[in-house]
């Protein structure tokens, strides 16, 4: 087939996912922001995606190049253009809001107060990031410095459209976050708490011990999420399998469907009037070519009743 016929059909395609969104939901994918910020969006929209997270940085370096005032320009513009209406960013892996180690610490409060800076310059709402690994100190006094930390940096950061997201964890090592009472209590600790928002993985749920495939485990989960740290802070799901079981306190993610929270764990998330509003964007596995994304979006679109 010649080739300019395919390339066609996939505008084409990309057109008419625009102006036909996924059954009023908010989908899409984490995705590389390889050759530039503004690069992430012309892939989304490729896809059609609705919502998408990206790394607003390299994700295992403590440096990183400022964003000029052209790019965060060109980001906003094709931002504006695309298929999306959502996006966020997850920050550095190597952020600890309670490390034991005071030069970690410090340079991870530093670092926050710049990602906090990069989301506001390009326009994106909320920055995830995991609570932190408590090393010996303890849940209490861990929770507390998490705190501590948001309170150091959003003084220095006054004033911006960003919000600060607790990423809900699986609980390896000692990695605070696999309960929402941690949530609650980092946000309770926060004095301007208004910024804070928080994002469930649904792999993480699963090594934390919630079993989403099973109707009463579900029920419990999205209940105590709501009352313990509110639905109303939501503000996005990633959408992935666990290659782990439920309680394993591991964090591996899966193909959609294919993990211990399976196809009915899926189905509930994807038919709970609750979450409607609240955008699902996949971390799983893919190549290049993102086609793994489409699979999986594809086979949570099939779920909807
Ligand atoms: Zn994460
Ligand atoms: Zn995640």
């Amino acid at each position: 087939m010649a080739k300019s016929t395919s390339t066609k059909t996939t505008k084409k395609r990309a057109t008419a996912k625009k102006t036909e969104p996924m059954k009023g939901r908010l989908l899409g994918a984490h995705v590389s922001t390889a050759g530039g910020a503004d690069k992430a969006i012309d892939r989304a929209d490729e896809h059609g995606f609705t919502a998408m997270q990206i790394f607003t940085k390299n994700n295992n370096r403590w440096d990183a190049k400022p964003i000029t005032d052209e790019l965060a320009e060109r980001f906003r513009e094709k931002f504006a253009d695309s298929s999306l209406r959502f996006s966020m960013a997850h920050s550095s892996y190597l952020i600890n809001l309670c490390s034991e180690n005071k030069e970690t610490l410090a340079k991870s409060r530093r670092s926050l107060v710049e990602e906090l800076e990069r989301c506001d310059k390009l326009g994106v709402p909320h920055l995830n990031f995991h609570p932190g690994s408590h090393g010996g100190r303890g849940i209490d006094a861990g929770l507390r410095l998490v705190a501590d930390s948001i309170n150091w940096a959003h003084e220095r950061a006054p004033d911006l459209d960003v919000t600060s997201c607790l990423e809900f964890t699986a609980g390896h090592g000692t990695a605070l976050g696999y309960r929402f009472e941690h949530l609650a209590r980092i946000i309770d600790k926060v004095e301007d708490n208004q910024r804070m928002t928080f994002c469930v993985d649904t792999a993480h749920l699963c090594g934390a011990g919630h079993n989403l495939a099973h109707s009463l485990g579900y029920e419990k989960t999205i209940e105590e999420m709501d009352e313990v740290v509110g639905l109303k802070r939501l503000v996005a799901v990633h959408a992935n399998d666990s290659k782990m079981e439920v309680g394993s306190r591991r964090d591996r993610h899966e193909h959609i469907g294919k993990g211990y929270i399976g196809v009915e764990g899926f189905r509930r998330l994807m038919n709970d009037k609750r979450l409607w509003d609240v955008p699902f964007v996949l971390e799983t596995p893919k190549g290049e070519e993102m086609k793994e994304d489409d699979e999986n979006i594809a086979a949570l679109l099939k779920l909807v009743k």
